[in-house]
């Protein structure tokens, strides 16, 4: 009997692993603000069919993320454990060839990976929330189902969630908090002259969302810093926002726009 019950724990070591779960620690939920995207020298379009999104902040991504980068050249602290929160691209791009600080690609990233892929079916019942609150704004491609594709295929096949939950729990996430009324109520509305403290800006959606989100800005064509992207700290089931819990090394300067959108 003994022999019998060894063989089929041996059994079951030889077979291969079916779970294929990510153990990442939280996920990035990303909004842009429009106004920042199309701001700059590269400029913006709007998606074919759909026109010019609401001004309001669009989803990027829902992004998993380690709490520590990992790789062979992994350090405790410093440069890369902060860089997990994301940076600037040159700083990623360091980051990136020494750790990894994020899972992606995770159903593979070849056009052969077929069962990968997302299909408009996954999502049939979403897709006119998704044109409204996840549209492109790219001029490469203006269809902003090719803009889930890119995000599922990199991000969210990592997320150990189906390509419907991966998209319902982003866009449930975002309802929660509109995050230009946030910064609305606190007196930061979008102006291409005014500037404002972006001490204050963090402090308007740590308080109107009740959990410290990190910031990032890019410039606009005369080199001036604006809001851009609000990163903000979920749980591993995309559930509920967290604080995030390490800062993120940023762009942003002491005033920042919020440019009209
Ligand atoms: P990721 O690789 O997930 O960090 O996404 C970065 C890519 O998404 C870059 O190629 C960006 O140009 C693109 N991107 C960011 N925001 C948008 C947007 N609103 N519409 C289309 N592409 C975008």
């Amino acid at each position: 009997m003994k022999l019998v019950t060894a063989f089929v724990v041996l059994l079951f070591s030889l077979l291969p692993d079916s779970s294929t779960a990510e153990d990442f620690d939280f996920f990035y939920l990303v909004q842009q603000w429009p106004g920042s995207f199309c701001d700059t020298r590269q400029g913006c379009c709007f998606p074919d069919g759909a026109g010019k999104p609401e001004a309001a902040f669009g989803i990027h991504g829902l992004w998993p993320n380690y709490a520590k980068c990992r790789g062979r050249h992994h350090r405790e602290g410093g440069g890369l454990a902060r860089a997990v929160l994301g940076a600037d691209d040159a700083f990623l791009a360091a980051v990136g060839r020494r750790g990894k600080c994020w899972p992606e690609y995770c159903g593979g990233g070849g056009d052969g990976d077929g069962g990968h892929q997302l299909s408009p079916w996954d999502v049939r019942d979403l897709v006119a929330s998704l044109g409204r609150s996840w549209p492109t704004l790219s001029c490469k491609n203006r269809r902003s189902f090719e803009f889930w594709s890119y995000e599922w295929k990199k991000h969210g096949t990592c997320s150990n969630l189906d390509p419907h939950d991966y998209f319902a729990r982003a866009l449930q996430l975002r309802e929660r908090h509109d995050l230009a009324a946030v910064l609305a109520d606190a007196g930061i509305v979008p102006s291409d002259t005014d500037t404002y403290p972006v001490d204050r800006v963090r402090d308007a959606i740590a308080q109107g969302t009740g959990f410290v989100a990190n910031l990032e800005c890019n410039r606009d064509a005369d080199g001036e810093a604006q809001l851009f992207q609000v990163y903000q700290c979920v749980d591993r089931e995309a559930k509920d926002l967290i604080d995030c819990p390490l800062p993120m090394p940023t762009k942003c300067t002491d005033r920042v726009k919020l440019p009209v959108f």
